[in-house]
């Protein structure tokens, strides 16, 4: 049995400095929040629960004033940000880079007269933030009739293929004067699509190692199941109960929420099988 792993695997970049934030806070002794989980890995938060750190939602703890609070990488609106910079001690905003980028460029856009669309999913954490930059912003994913003056932008971590379909259905069924297209779907979640295409074609099985309620992860599910037998699982242990009989070549692929050990630990399982099969 051949064992592919994608070129591309464990945490992106945002992720990886959001953890790396935490990691200097914790060292720093201080009682630190998260708001919402960080990642959407449950090894990974259950590994940072047992250094103390707490996920909250909305509600603001008795010791706040003592307290660091790190915000996610998806970002959040605007305004709840000033709130929790008035509520807690430190406020430490680990919004990734490349969905800030997004927040700004909406804001800009909108500013400048544009009609903001986003294709993307409005109960998605980065979307709700959005919502919170451009108030007036259209967060959907089915095509709608353009304004006279609109800009499309995408959440970070849509398919960049639905996202050109989207916009060439919004084109047809709209009369507009002007139109701005940014592209601002991120470019390690595009790759990663780009991989689990190519592996899933190479692969009698492919596993996807991520997290349930990871939706870039669930996405590369989708991809591969196109194509082919795909089981996705959040855990390595969950390998032992995948029938590997008749499979002559396995892909593993992961979301941007998977860490890096996971993948090692999921292929020393299934190359250990194959010894023993
Ligand atoms: S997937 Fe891309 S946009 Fe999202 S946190 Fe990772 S690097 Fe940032």
């Amino acid at each position: 049995m051949k064992v592919i792993v994608a070129d591309d695997t464990g945490f992106c970049f945002g992720v990886q400095r959001a953890l790396q934030m935490i990691d200097s806070k914790i060292e720093s002794q201080e009682k630190i929040y998260t708001l919402g989980d960080v990642v959407h890995n449950k090894s990974v938060i259950n590994s940072l629960e047992r250094k103390g750190v707490k996920s909250i939602q909305d509600d603001i703890p008795h010791d706040a004033k003592n307290s660091v609070l790190v915000i996610r990488a998806h970002g959040v609106p605007k305004e709840q940000l000033e709130q929790m910079k008035k509520s807690f001690k430190t406020v430490v905003d680990a919004t990734c880079p490349i969905v800030m980028n997004l927040f700004k460029t909406a804001e800009q856009m909108n500013e400048q007269g544009y009609k903001i669309i986003v294709f993307g999913k409005r109960d998605h954490p980065e979307m709700v933030a959005l919502i919170g930059y451009v108030k007036s912003a259209v967060v959907t994913v089915e095509p709608v009739p353009l304004g006279v003056k609109s800009c499309i932008l995408s959440q970070t971590t849509m398919s960049s293929e639905e996202f050109h379909d989207f916009v060439k259905k919004s084109v047809e069924i709209s009369h507009f004067k002007e139109l701005r297209i940014i592209n601002t779907i991120c470019d390690v979640t595009a790759e990663r699509e780009l991989q689990a295409r190519r592996i899933a074609k190479e692969s009698d099985l492919v596993i996807v190692l991520g997290g349930k309620n990871s939706s870039n992860t669930c996405k590369l599910v989708k991809i591969a199941a196109e194509t082919t037998r795909t089981v996705h699982i959040e855990d390595p242990s969950e390998v032992d109960k995948i029938d590997l009989r008749d499979i002559k070549t396995v892909g593993i692929i992961t979301g941007t929420s998977t860490p890096q050990e996971d993948v090692k630990t999921l292929t020393e399982k299934i190359l250990n099988r194959r010894e023993k099969e």
